[in-house]
């Protein structure tokens, strides 16, 4: 028998090639090596389990072996692949030495933690994975007072949920509004009066800079020199792409593992998607695009040729409370539409033919956001 594919990862992106794979062949070795547990899960549910109750255990779909029977895969979990070698196509892991046809990174992102200092600069803690999560559980089940350090996309829902599951949530986010560079600023507002009006604080144009263990709590101070006490800090600061495995093995990175249209990287059969991917210059850390780059590279892998077209995505901001959805691009537009009501904002950009190049909509009027996604799509070349 021929050596198998590996895929190194279990998260959304190694799963969605595992299952476009056996969908077109059941019967070509599939090997994925994990460094967690491999239980599948969809990790947006991570940024509401506080608000309903939910423990880690609760979000697991399919238990590892029982994806991996289901999926005819040999699945090796806490396996942590620590080296690779392109040239005699294996890699290496718990000492043990892997030889494969065709080697696929899905090797995921790492949630970022901005450099503090303080004898308690180690007590941050992150939510990017079921295992994060199950971490994080009992220290936030006993808190009282949690501080989020980021008020980007995963930041905000994150302190909506905790702060809609009774916590008394502080946000600390460097930009002049939540959401950063996302959204203008008018769009933002209404946001922040709805996380005000859940008890949250916000610390805007802030930063942490240091922390400390102070009696049971940790004592936070920020760069205007203002403290706090807090129970837990969590930091939503962003991701970084693990790419570091790969470049060990001379593979090209930039911010991600460096592919092309194909998945290709730079090594022979060696391939990435998800997270730890930057495609044709841009890492693009949302479902819909790992969905349709897994579709690219079964195929490919199947000996199918095959190039991937990202059409337009529509970005949806989790936060029950007032909803934020937006695709296109509405920054660099000429003209823009904006009615404000009530009830939500609908932002139209077009440019200089009138042609829609995007929109941002918000609380109630969510409900045209498919309906301008549609004519978006039908503007938009895929990028
Ligand atoms: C709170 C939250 C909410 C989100 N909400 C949305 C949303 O609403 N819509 C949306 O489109 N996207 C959302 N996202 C983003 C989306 O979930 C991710 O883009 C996607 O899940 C990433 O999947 P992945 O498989 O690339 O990475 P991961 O799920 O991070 O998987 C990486 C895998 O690689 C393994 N691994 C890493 N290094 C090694 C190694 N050396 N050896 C072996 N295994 C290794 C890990 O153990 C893991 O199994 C959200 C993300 C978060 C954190």
């Amino acid at each position: 028998m021929s050596e198998p594919i590996i895929i190194i990862g279990s998260g959304f992106a190694a799963y969605q090639l595992v299952k476009t794979i056996r969908r077109m062949d059941g019967e070509v070795p599939l090997t994925v090596l994990t460094a967690d547990d491999g239980h599948e899960y969809n990790k947006p549910d991570l940024s509401h389990a506080f608000s309903k109750q939910q423990t880690a255990d609760d979000l697991v779909l399919k238990r590892a072996d029982v994806f991996a029977n289901e999926h005819n895969i040999t699945l090796l979990t806490q396996a942590v692949v620590e080296d690779i070698d392109t040239q005699s196509h294996c890699v290496f892991s718990n000492g043990k030495k892997y030889s494969y046809s065709k080697l696929v990174f899905a090797t995921g992102a790492t949630a970022y933690i901005p450099p503090v200092q303080g004898n308690a600069a180690d007590h941050v803690m992150t939510v990017n994975s079921l295992t994060e999560l199950r971490a994080l559980e009992p220290s936030v089940r006993r808190a009282k007072r949690i501080a989020i350090m980021g008020g980007g996309l995963i930041g905000v829902e994150i302190a909506m949920d905790l702060a809609r599951s009774g916590k008394s949530v502080v946000v600390i986010e460097p930009n002049i509004n939540l959401l950063g560079d996302l959204v203008p600023e008018f769009i933002a507002r209404p946001l922040e009066r709805q996380m005000l009006q859940l008890g949250t604080t916000l610390c805007l144009e802030e930063s942490v800079t240091e922390i400390n263990q102070q009696d049971q709590a940790l004592s936070l101070t920020l760069q205007s020199g203002k403290t706090m006490a807090v129970d837990v800090v969590i930091s939503a600061a962003g991701l970084s792409p693990n790419t570091t495995l790969a470049s060990q093995a001379g593979i090209k990175v930039n911010k991600g593992i460096c592919v092309d249209t194909t998945l290709r990287t730079s090594a022979t059969d060696v391939f990435a998607l998800g997270d730890c991917a930057e495609i044709e210059g841009r890492v693009r850390p949302y479902l819909q695009a790992i969905s349709l780059s897994a579709n690219t590279l079964g195929q490919q892998l199947l000996g199918v040729d095959s190039g991937l077209n990202l059409p337009a995505m529509m970005i949806r901001v989790k936060t029950p409370n007032y909803p934020i959805y937006m695709a296109g691009n509405i920054h660099s537009s000429t003209s823009w539409a904006i009615n404000m009501t009530n009830s939500g904002i609908v932002m139209q950009a077009s440019d200089d033919d009138q042609q829609l190049t995007g929109f941002v909509v918000t609380g109630e009027q969510v409900t045209q956001a498919y309906t301008l996604f549609r004519q978006l799509s039908v503007a938009t070349k895929p990028l």
